[in-house]
Parts: structure tokens; C-alpha cells; sequence
């Protein structure tokens, strides 16, 4: 059986992923979606084992070490981390997997699965990102400054991916993440 492809989608907090992808996700059910780690607290509505597992800091650290993470990052003062094992199994038979992960997370991917599609999302500028930031409404005053300040490192970093995709039109952009996923397929 041919192994399936490992997808890394990036891009700045607040500029759609997420929404994207529950799109993304509806219309094409065989794409998995890994769940992270994060030691962050879940918003409102998040459920711990869907959104994400939401631990701990030593119980994160204690994966860190055991090897059970295939990458992780800190990010905006919590640790965020995939787990190995789920992706491993599903590229084995032959699904693809997606990461929804930070920078320094799809740097570390790059190194360990050079063969990973890798997508960065660009919001069409700054200001639209704080306004998507603002109207999702689930984020503190400071979470929203650190998320502005890593917004733009990251923007900095987009020509590192093999495909840059600006989320302005939502259905555009997602006619494009559609393409490159499924051209992917194998
Ligand atoms: P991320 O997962 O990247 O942090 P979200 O998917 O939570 O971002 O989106 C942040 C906010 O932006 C949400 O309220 C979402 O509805 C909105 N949004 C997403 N795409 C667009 C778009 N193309 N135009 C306007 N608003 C958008
Ligand atoms: P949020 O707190 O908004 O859910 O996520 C913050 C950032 O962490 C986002 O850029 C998201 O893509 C990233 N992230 C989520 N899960 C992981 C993960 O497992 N690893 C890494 N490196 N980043 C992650």
C-alpha cells in the first residue's frame, strides 16, 4: 500500500486556519487531522481529546522526553505538541495526514519528513488579522499582543513553504488549500 502524505498547514493565529480546514474536512471525510497537545487552557467551547489534549506542563515535558512527540514548539508562553504514534499509523495506511502547527513546529518537519507538503496561510494584511483576532472574541487583551508580535515573525518566514496561500476571499482560498491537498494525494 502506498504510504499517505504528511501535510504541514501554517500561518498566523486568527487568519482562518482552523476555519478552513472544518471546510476542508466536511467535504473530504479521508483527510485526518492530527489532534496537538497543548499545555494552553481551552477556550470556551474547546473539548479536551477533539480540539486538542489539553495537558499539563509536566505531563508535556514527560512526553517531550519519552520521545512521543513528533515535534513540538512553545508558543505565546505554552508548549504545543503532535503526537507521533496517531500520525505514523495513518500515513502508514495510506491516509493523509494534516498538522496544523506554528513556525518552529514546520521548521522541525521539515528536517524529520522532508517529503511533507508544507502551506503557509496569509491573511490579505496585519490589520485584517487583528480584526479576525478581535471578532473571534476568545482571546485576552495580552494573548492578543503576543499573537499580533508572532504574527509578523511568521509572516516574514511565508516564502519558506512550498505554497503560500492568502486567505482574503474565504471561498478562493479554500478552492486553492483544496487543489494543493488533493493534487497531493498519491
Ligand atoms: P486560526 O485557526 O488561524 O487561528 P480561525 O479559523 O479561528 O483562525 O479564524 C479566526 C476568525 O477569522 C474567525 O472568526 C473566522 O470566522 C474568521 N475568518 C476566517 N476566514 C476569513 C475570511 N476569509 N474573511 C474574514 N474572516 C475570516
Ligand atoms: P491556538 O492557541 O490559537 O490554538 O494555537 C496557537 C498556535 O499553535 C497556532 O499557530 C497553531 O497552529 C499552533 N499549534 C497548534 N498545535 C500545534 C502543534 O502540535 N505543534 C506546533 N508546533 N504548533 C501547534
Amino acid at each position: 500500500m502506498q504510504a499517505g502524505r504528511l501535510i504541514v498547514l501554517t500561518g498566523p493565529s486568527g487568519v482562518g486556519k482552523g476555519t478552513l480546514l472544518r471546510s476542508l474536512l466536511e467535504e473530504h471525510p479521508q483527510l485526518y487531522l492530527s489532534i496537538s497537545a497543548t499545555t494552553r487552557p481551552p477556550r470556551p467551547g474547546e473539548v479536551d481529546g477533539k480540539h486538542y489534549y489539553f495537558v499539563t506542563r509536566e505531563q508535556f515535558e514527560d512526553m517531550v522526553v519519552a520521545g512521543e512527540l513528533l515535534e513540538w514548539a512553545e508558543y505565546a508562553g505554552n508548549y504545543y505538541g503532535t503526537p507521533r504514534r496517531p500520525v505514523e499509523e495513518r500515513i502508514q495506511l495510506g491516509q493523509s495526514v494534516i498538522l496544523e502547527i506554528e513556525l518552529m513546529g514546520a521548521r522541525q518537519i521539515q528536517k524529520t519528513f522532508p517529503s511533507a507538503l508544507r502551506i503557509f496561510i496569509l491573511p490579505p494584511n496585519v490589520a485584517a488579522l487583528e480584526q479576525r483576532i478581535r471578532g473571534r472574541g476568545q482571546d485576552s487583551e495580552e494573548a492578543i499582543s503576543r499573537r499580533l508580535a508572532q504574527a509578523k515573525t511568521e509572516i516574514a518566514a511565508a516564502d519558506e513553504f512550498d505554497l503560500q496561500v492568502i486567505n482574503d476571499d474565504f471561498e478562493e482560498a479554500l478552492i486553492s488549500l483544496e487543489a494543493a491537498i488533493l493534487a497531493t494525494k498519491g
